[in-house]
């Protein structure tokens, strides 16, 4: 049932408006009653001094029996004074009267103002005449027949006739309602001024009520910028001043909470939409409650559109839905991982799912925090790559190694030319394998000392650093009759490690060697150039050898890639070379290319910025 309430204002007002009307109806009506007895009481005792006045007359005429004159005397001093004069003898036939006559009237012995006469008082009596058919005051008197005026009545005396005295009360009547009539219009001007003045202390007790309503209501709805003045008025009351202060205090201090709390959530929604990991937080009946910047991007979603809609609806992967269901069936916190198909390849997600809780403990809903580990999961099949390339690579000299051994152990260092030629091949076998873990641990070595910033750099000049790999590779190039053109200004000066950059061009320089014919020639040539208004010096390294077929290049500076097995083998290369220039030259902050056309011959580009 909806209760209909009302203002305190018409609570109030036609309560106390009632109360006012009807106290002043009460006493105007008692004042006019008041006046109206007054007026009557005055005039009865006026027709008793009348009647005293003329009962000693009366009483001679009525102890001379003569009725006569007594009816005459009646009938002219009752008009003369505008009064009724009637005589009643003790039987109640009327023996005189002023306006009637006697012997027509009825017995008069039972009215009250008579009988009372005859009982030897003085009687009055206030009644509607039906003779006369107006409202009478009468007042009567009795008279005793010794002349004893009544009031010193003695015991004995006789009471002969009762004299009694009436007039019409018309004339009360109408100076009553003259004044009626005034009190009327003081209680019409009472009640309007109780009006006002009821009307004005109701809204003075009302207004405010209304006004700290209005504001509480704004409270309610989030809006704190007002606060209840009222206070400050003089005409408010103690106790609303009182509520009106708590009021502010409150929402001072709702305000301040709301603040804290607005804050709070802004910091959390920045934590929330700046983390790097996704997260989705789902309701128990799996519409999505929250969604972050992350894991929007992730499933290629909206976030705003996404909130609020059911997971399913939005992200298509069974997996997930999967892990949902299960977080909300166990309720149990559990890790698991994901795949996502996307169009640069697969994503790897670890997803880790926990139950939402209520603050009471129940649960709400789940939260589930994926992590990309594409990256990680690269890196670990790289690093297995690489261990199973080690391994393969450090394999083949050990498995030959091992059956000349294993021949020679057989008999066959019985025959000299045979064990010379087998452990020939043995010692280049593990030349071999020492060149690869001398390069694992060059390569090694140049990464951590990268990571841990353990690589020094100098402003150096270029050109010695170059004639020294020259002359590294020098003996091998003389061995093909090879010969090694080095063009580089003495002026470069470039800030290097020597060390590493020498190690890097030798590299280059060894395989430019090692992958031409014999009479070839070899370029080593260093310049400034300047691009986009930056100085770079670029290291060329060129040779008109075999050169490398184009699907080749993009992989060529893979650990242990090599373009062509066969012929490596027969070279005996480690696989490692490139990869390691690559990482002095990224240490360094520059980059390596390579260019080449198969059968013409390769270029090496060394670039490095020059102050
Ligand atoms: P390797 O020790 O086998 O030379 P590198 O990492 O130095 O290993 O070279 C990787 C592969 O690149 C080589 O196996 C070879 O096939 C190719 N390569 C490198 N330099 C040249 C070059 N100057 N001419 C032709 N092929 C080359």
């Amino acid at each position: 049932m909806v209760l209909k309430q009302k203002r305190v204002f018409w609570q109030i007002f036609p309560l106390i408006l009632a109360i006012i009307l009807i106290s002043i109806a009460l006493v105007s009506w008692y004042g006019s009653r008041s006046v109206d007895t007054f007026y009557i009481e005055e005039s009865g005792i006026d027709l008793e001094n009348r009647a005293n006045l003329i009962s000693d007359h009366v009483l001679e005429l009525l102890n001379a029996e003569d009725i006569e004159s007594l009816r005459a005397y009646c009938i002219d001093s009752g008009r003369a004074s505008a009064t009724r004069i009637t005589i009643v003898a003790p039987s109640g036939t009327v023996l005189a009267d002023t306006n009637e006559n006697p012997d027509t009237m009825d017995n008069h012995r039972s009215r009250p103002e008579i009988d009372e006469a005859f009982d030897g008082v003085p009687g009055r009596s206030l009644r509607f005449s039906n003779t006369l058919g107006e409202r009478m005051l009468y007042s009567a008197i009795p008279l005793i027949a010794d002349g004893t005026h009544w009031r010193a009545k003695d015991e004995s005396g006789t009471i002969i006739a009762v004299l009694r005295l009436s007039m019409p009360v018309t004339a009360i009547d109408t100076a009553l309602r003259t004044i009626n009539r005034k009190i009327l219009g003081g209680t019409a001007l009472a009640v309007f001024a109780a009006f006002i003045v009821t009307l004005l202390v109701c809204k003075n007790i009302s207004r405010p009520l209304e006004d700290m309503t209005r504001t509480a209501e704004r409270y309610s709805q989030g809006d704190f910028s007002q606060r209840m003045l009222i206070t400050q008025k003089k005409t408010t009351s103690l106790e609303v001043a009182t509520l009106a202060t708590a009021l502010n205090r409150m929402a001072d201090q709702l305000d301040e909470k709301i603040k804290t709390i607005i804050n709070q959530r802004n910091q959390l929604e920045t934590v929330f939409s700046s983390m790097t990991e996704a997260v989705i937080a789902v309701s128990l009946d799996e519409n999505i409650v929250s969604i972050n910047a992350a894991a929007a991007r992730l499933f290629g979603i909206e976030k705003q559109t996404a909130q609020g809609c059911l997971v399913q609806e939005v992200i298509r992967n069974i997996d997930l839905h999967k892990q949902i269901h299960r977080i909300l069936g166990t309720g149990e916190s559990f890790e698991d991982e994901l795949v996502l198909a996307h169009q640069n390849g697969s994503i790897f997600l670890q997803t880790h799912a926990v139950s939402l809780l209520s603050g009471e403990g129940a649960t709400i809903g789940a939260l589930l925090v994926l992590n990309d580990v594409t990256r990680l999961r690269r890196l670990e099949t790289m690093r297995s790559d690489f261990v199973a390339n080690v391994s393969h690579e450090l394999r083949t000299p050990i498995t030959s190694i091992r059956g000349y051994v294993e021949t020679l152990l057989d008999g066959a260092i019985d025959d000299r030319d045979d064990a010379l030629q087998f452990l020939e091949i043995v010692l280049i076998k593990s030349e071999q394998l020492s060149e690869i873990i001398d390069d694992l641990l060059a390569l090694s070595k140049i990464e951590k000392d990268v990571s841990e910033g353990e690589v020094d750099f100098e402003h150096q000049q270029l050109l010695p650093v170059l004639e020294r790999a020259v002359q590294n590779c020098q003996k091998r190039a003389t061995g093909k009759n090879m010969k090694i053109n080095l063009a580089c200004e003495p002026s470069l000066y470039l800030s290097i490690n020597e060390t590493l950059l020498e190690h890097a061009v030798a590299n280059l320089l060894n395989n430019a060697i090692t992958y031409s014919e014999k009479d070839e020639s070899v370029d080593v040539r260093a310049d400034r150039e300047e691009i986009d208004g930056q100085y770079y010096v670029s290291i060329r390294i060129i040779d008109r050898g075999i050169g490398i077929a184009q699907e080749h290049l993009p992989r060529l500076f893979e650990r242990f890639y090599r373009s062509d097995k066969a012929r490596n083998r027969q070279n005996g290369g480690t696989g490692l070379g490139l990869a390691i220039v690559k990482h002095i030259i990224q240490a360094h902050g520059g980059t390596v290319e390579v260019s080449s056309t198969y059968g013409e011959g390769s270029e090496f580009i060394i670039t490095l910025k020059s102050s």
